[in-house]
Formats: structure tokens, C-alpha cells, sequence
């Protein structure tokens, strides 16, 4: 077998050892129910609310402003529904977002065109970053939230969330934030960047799956998600998933703590996987180069199938992901390289690599020994690179 080389860290990553400690006491030492009266239960929930108290410090949010979920995905759906129940009570259904957000996003809101509401999908322009003029236009008197995705998770293109969180408050406006990818890689001050809701998800950041948080600024009234108990202040019913949520604080914190010499680790890896696969003739680069999550490298290389290239890469012992959607069976090419304006051909044969503290010089170099062999090996064997090659169709990279 060959080695094995993780490089999707922004489909998920390896609970750190840790984190996997910090989580271990839990199942068989602190295992009380946080709402049981006695003492043992009581103990879990000290743990719960500091748990809370070490996520809202990460954010410089205040710790009765965070709520915990199952992850990324409950975060955005009862961010928009909540947000969008306020609006309706102000007579207000108008939504601005953005073409290239995660589908958790996008599904939610074309569920809410289906009951009424309209949406403003913002372009992104070839560099995967909207422009804050074209927000300012599209803000309208009845416009209830801007969602507006913090790091795209495919392409990693960090998006001006500062100038948007100003406009939205000038405005009166909810801004949103899917933050799954920035958080714990880059830094994330709700306060300053006068963000009211924000997403994140812990298996992002070397915490556990299944767990996530939702900060809602206070004063924005948080409708309830799920009915029952009386967790998350009466507004998320259910026994609270201690583990996880104390594995996702840690994990946070440790994140926060060590960010910026993981960033300056992987971009100096990332920048050389980038100097090197540039070198393949028609290829080009996903999104703008320095305006990105330091671990994403994310390429378009002409002539291939992103689905034949993964094979072969898993082969070689790479995990990889590609911009097109072949795990879910469709082959639609991803909505993001469509939405950075790149032509359908082209966005098929696209290559995503996210790194993480834990990728090492020796992966990289075999990666870069690998990849232009793979694309090599594709081309010759593809009818369309023939086409190209011939001149019989014009090469678009
Ligand atoms: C992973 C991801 C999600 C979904 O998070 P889950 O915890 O897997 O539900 C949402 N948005 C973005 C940008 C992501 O990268």
C-alpha cells in the first residue's frame, strides 16, 4: 500500500491527540445529564458552561451568545430561519448571499424562495470575492439578512467580511456568517467585524463531527430550533453532547492558541505546491492567490476529468477532492468554479488540496512529483486534449 497522504482537511480532520484526551474523562468519569439537580449532574454542566465560556473567547463574543449544535449545517439552517422569522414579522423577504456558498446555505434559501421569499445572489468575480459596492446595491428597504460566507471551503477565498458587517449595521441588516472554514485558521472577531450570526463547526478544526456552535449577537431574537427541554436556553431541546462539545472547545482553543505558526507552516507548503503545479502548461489557479485560507490550494488543469484524476491520485495514496460534485453522483461541475466564471469544461478538471498542521515537506514533495504525472498521464489518454493539441478546439487556460 501506498502511503497514505490526507490532503481534505476541509472535508474534515483528524481529532488531535489532544482533544481526544480532553474528551476521554467524559464517558466514563463526567458522564451526568447537565440538567439532572444533583451534584454529578451539576458537574457536567460547570463543564458545559465553561465549554461555552472557551468558545465565546475565541470569537471575542459573549458566552450567553453561543449556542451548541450538531455542526456547520444546523448552524446555517437555524441562523437563516431565525433571521428570516424576524424579518417576516417586519414584513421584510429580501435576502442578499452570495453565488458560491455552501449548500447548507444555498438549500435553506431556495427552500425560503419556495415560501415567499426573494434572494440576491451577489457574483463572486473571477477571484471568488464579491464586491462591496454590489452589496451596497443590493441592499433594499425590505432586505432582512446578508449571508455571506467567511472562507469559500472549496476554493478558500477569504471574503471582506469587516466592510460587510459595517454596511449590514448601517443598514440595520442581520449579516450572517458560514465561518466553518475560517474558524480556528484565521482570526474571527465577531465584535469588531460586527458580525450578528456566525457558523462553525468543530471537525474542522482537529475537533470532533457531529458538533457545532451558532453566535447569535444579543438582542437578536433566537427562535427555537427544536422543542422539548429546556438545553440551550429553552431554544434547542435534547441532551447536550458533552463529549463533543468539550472536545470542540478544546480543540478551539488550541486552534486560536497555535494559529498563527500552523498558517505560516502550511502556507509555506501550500505556496510551493502552488509555484510547482503552476508549471503544468494550462493550468490555472482557483481564486485569488493571497487572498485565501492559508491551508487551500485549489487548481483548474485543462484537458482532464477531476473524478479520473482522484482515482489515480487515491491510487498513489493521495486524498484529494476536485471542485466537481462526483461523490453525490451528479456531474454538475461545482457551482463555485461556475460562479469565479470558469467554463464548464474546464471546471470538471479542477484539483482542491487543504493541508494541515500535520502535513509534512516529504508528502508535498511526493504530491508535486505525482500530480503533473497524473495530468500527464490523463491528457494523452483524453480525446479532448487531442482536439486541443490538433487545434481543432481553442485551449481557454
Ligand atoms: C463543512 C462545512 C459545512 C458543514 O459543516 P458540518 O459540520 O459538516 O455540517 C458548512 N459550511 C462550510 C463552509 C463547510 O466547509
Amino acid at each position: 500500500m501506498c502511503p497514505q497522504i490526507y490532503l481534505d482537511n476541509a472535508a474534515t480532520t483528524k481529532v488531535s491527540n489532544n482533544v481526544k484526551q480532553a474528551m476521554l474523562p467524559f464517558f466514563d468519569e463526567l458522564y451526568g445529564n447537565p440538567s439532572s439537580m444533583y451534584a454529578f449532574g451539576q458537574q457536567a454542566k460547570e463543564k458545559l458552561e465553561i465549554a461555552r465560556e472557551m468558545v465565546a473567547k475565541c470569537l471575542n463574543a459573549k458566552t450567553n451568545e453561543i449556542y451548541f449544535t450538531s455542526g456547520g449545517s444546523e448552524s446555517d439552517n437555524w441562523a437563516i430561519y431565525a433571521a428570516t422569522q424576524i424579518g417576516m414579522r417586519q414584513n421584510k423577504k429580501h435576502i442578499i448571499t452570495s453565488l458560491f456558498e455552501h449548500h447548507a446555505v444555498l438549500h435553506t434559501l431556495k427552500k425560503l424562495e419556495k415560501q415567499g421569499f426573494e434572494v440576491t445572489y451577489l457574483p463572486v468575480h473571477s477571484n471568488g470575492i464579491i464586491r462591496v459596492q454590489e452589496l451596497k446595491n443590493a441592499i433594499r428597504p425590505d432586505t432582512c439578512l446578508v449571508t455571506i460566507m467567511f472562507a469559500n471551503n472549496e476554493i478558500g477565498t477569504i471574503q471582506p467580511v469587516q466592510e460587510i458587517g459595517n454596511i449590514c449595521r448601517e443598514n440595520n441588516i442581520i449579516f450572517h456568517t458560514d465561518a466553518v472554514q475560517a474558524v480556528g485558521h484565521v482570526s474571527v472577531d465577531v465584535d469588531k467585524m460586527k458580525i450578528d450570526m456566525l457558523s462553525l463547526s468543530g471537525h474542522k478544526f482537529h475537533g470532533p463531527k457531529g458538533v457545532g456552535a451558532l453566535y447569535v449577537r444579543k438582542g437578536i431574537a433566537l427562535s427555537n430550533l427544536i422543542e422539548g427541554g429546556a438545553q440551550e436556553r429553552g431554544r434547542r431541546a435534547g441532551t447536550e453532547n458533552l463529549p463533543a462539545i468539550w472536545g470542540m472547545a478544546v480543540a478551539l482553543q488550541d486552534a486560536v492558541n497555535e494559529m498563527e505558526k500552523v498558517a505560516a507552516y502550511e502556507l509555506n507548503l501550500r505556496d510551493k505546491l502552488f509555484n510547482a503545479l503552476s508549471k503544468i502548461p494550462h493550468s490555472a489557479i482557483n481564486g485569488d492567490k493571497d487572498i485565501r485560507l492559508p491551508n487551500n490550494f485549489n487548481m483548474c488543469f485543462e484537458g482532464i476529468e477531476g473524478e479520473s484524476l482522484l482515482l489515480l491520485l487515491d491510487d498513489a495514496g493521495i486524498c484529494a477532492s476536485s471542485g466537481s460534485a462526483c461523490t453525490s453522483g451528479s456531474l454538475d461541475p461545482s457551482h463555485v468554479l461556475l460562479a469565479i466564471g470558469r467554463p464548464h469544461e474546464v471546471a470538471h478538471g479542477s484539483l482542491r488540496l487543504s493541508l494541515s498542521k500535520y502535513t509534512t515537506q516529504e508528502e508535498i514533495d511526493y504530491v508535486i512529483s505525482k500530480v503533473p504525472e497524473v495530468v500527464d498521464y490523463l491528457r494523452n489518454m483524453s480525446p479532448v486534449w487531442d482536439q486541443l493539441k490538433k487545434g481543432v478546439r481553442k485551449h481557454v487556460l
